[in-house]
């Protein structure tokens, strides 16, 4: 047919909203959507460390996608994407091939370990559904792997954490409430499983202030997470990490690395332009230099003008650079001209287990204990409405109280 084809590379955050809001905007004649995505299911990538940790199921982290894009509306197809040929407008899938006239490429992250030796090979990441059930099922089989041997190693029950970023730290959160029950599924001492957090800055979560920061060590100290901050990691050997000046092996049965993401690796195969691992936008969101072409999410830096550095990649900037790439969409369409990206930043809240927090919000609010804990599942819950409006709330919300 004559009509113009988008394609969106990606479901997550950005990929999907994308694909409701132009769903929501354009008619069935002014162009075909087609929504690419690896698995038949999107996946709330904020609450992996939930998933990793062993207190919520992979299933209830996940929606099918034709749950939310009706199939009548959109094209849907379930592949992998191995390389974009922007010069021939062109799109290589695992099992395929696709063309398009207008692409959005909003392909998420991937773990970085910054070629940090030995780290791929011997230590876990957060990434997807997938490894992050891998991790709790991991750490379970330890515990069950040292009640069934008398002799064996304490240190296999010691759980490794790398990097003290937000991921790092929601992980750890909820590290300090599944132990203590593995521990009594287990008939293990609490003393024997320890959590140990090792950060290379001097401080956790450089982007809150001092207060909170402090509020949210010791609230996972209290709880038995010991932070080794100032330690930065330069190894990883099948045994644990490598650790400081000294060359400290502080030994593990299970080894995570949450020290950052960078975007897909499909960026650096189709021989984009990167900067640390991810793309540059103009404005309007489109890729430098191309007509057609609109990188969001994780994949792209966007400039914050006003602090003169690329807004933090999120989950809400991602849902937020969506909005307005459908009405870009749409104004290409429609030959009007295209608007400029402008955040509007709700604030940040950062989990520390189920019932624990600290946050801040509109402008200037700080919010600890409780209090975020309830703020962060009104957050996750807002994200499953823009994305799946009510009927998704109630089958996949955070409506239990702790
Ligand atoms: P993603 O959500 O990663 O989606 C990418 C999609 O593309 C996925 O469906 C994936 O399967 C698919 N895909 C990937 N590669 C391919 C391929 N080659 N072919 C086909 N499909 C592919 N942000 C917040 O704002 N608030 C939070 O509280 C928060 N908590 C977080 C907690 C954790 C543990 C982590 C890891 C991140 C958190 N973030 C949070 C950050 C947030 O998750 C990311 O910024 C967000 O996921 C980016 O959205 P995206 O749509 O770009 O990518
Ligand atoms: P990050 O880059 O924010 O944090 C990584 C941490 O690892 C940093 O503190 C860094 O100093 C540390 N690190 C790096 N190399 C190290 C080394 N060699 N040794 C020791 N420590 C080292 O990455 P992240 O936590 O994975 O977060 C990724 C993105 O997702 C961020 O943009 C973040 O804002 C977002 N996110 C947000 C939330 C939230 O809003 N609640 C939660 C999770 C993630």
């Amino acid at each position: 047919s004559a009509r113009p084809k988008i394609v969106i590379l990606g479901a997550g955050y950005a990929g999907l909203t994308t694909a409701r809001r132009l769903i929501g905007t354009l008619s069935s004649e002014q162009a075909e959507i087609v929504l690419v995505n690896k698995h038949n299911y999107h996946y709330e990538a904020t609450w992996l460390h939930e998933v990793a940790a062993g207190t919520r199921s992979p299933n209830s982290a996940r929606v099918m996608i034709s749950d939310v894009i009706s199939p009548d509306k959109a094209t849907l197809i379930y592949d992998t994407v191995v390389e974009i040929r922007k010069d021939e407008n062109r799109v290589i899938l695992e099992n395929d091939e696709l063309t398009y006239d207008y692409l959005v490429i909003a392909l998420g992250w991937k773990s970085n370990d910054f070629g940090i030796k030995g780290m791929a090979e011997n230590a876990f990441a957060i990434e997807d559904i997938d490894s992050s059930r891998l991790i709790s099922e991991h750490l379970e089989y330890q515990f069950a792997k040292y009640r069934s041997d008398p002799a064996a190693d304490e240190e296999n029950l010691n759980i490794l954490v790398g990097g003290a970023g937000f991921t790092g730290i929601e992980f750890v959160g909820e590290l300090a409430e599944r132990v203590p029950e593995l521990c009594k599924e287990y008939d293990i001492d609490r003393s024997k499983a320890r959590i140990i957090n090792v950060e290379a800055s001097p401080s956790i979560l450089p982007m809150f202030d001092e207060e909170l920061v402090e509020y949210a060590r010791k609230s996972l100290e209290d709880r038995g997470v010991e932070i080794r901050t100032g330690a930065a990691i330069s190894e990883c050997t099948p045994e644990g990490f490598i650790v400081g000046d000294e060359k400290e092996l502080i030994k593990a049965g299970t080894i995570v690395w949450t020290g950052g993401v960078k975007g897909s690796p499909v960026l650096e195969k189709s021989g984009f332009e990167l900067t640390k691992g991810k793309v540059n936008v103009n404005g309007d969101l489109r890729l430098a230099g191309e007509e057609n072409i609109f990188v969001i999410g994780d994949c792209s830096w966007v400039w914050n003008k006003e602090a003169d550095r690329p807004y933090p990649p999120t989950a809400q900037l991602a849902m937020q650079e969506a909005d307005t790439v459908a009405a870009n969409l749409q104004a290409l369409l429609t030959g009007r001209a295209l608007k400029e990206f402008v955040f509007d930043d709700k604030g940040t809240v950062a989990s520390l287990g189920n019932s624990d927090g600290i946050g801040n919000v509109f402008t200037g609010v700080k919010l600890k204990g409780k209090q975020a804990a309830a703020m962060k599942k009104i957050v996750d819950n807002r994200s499953l409405y823009l994305m799946g409006g009510p009927k998704l709330v109630l089958k996949k919300g955070k409506l239990r109280p702790f």
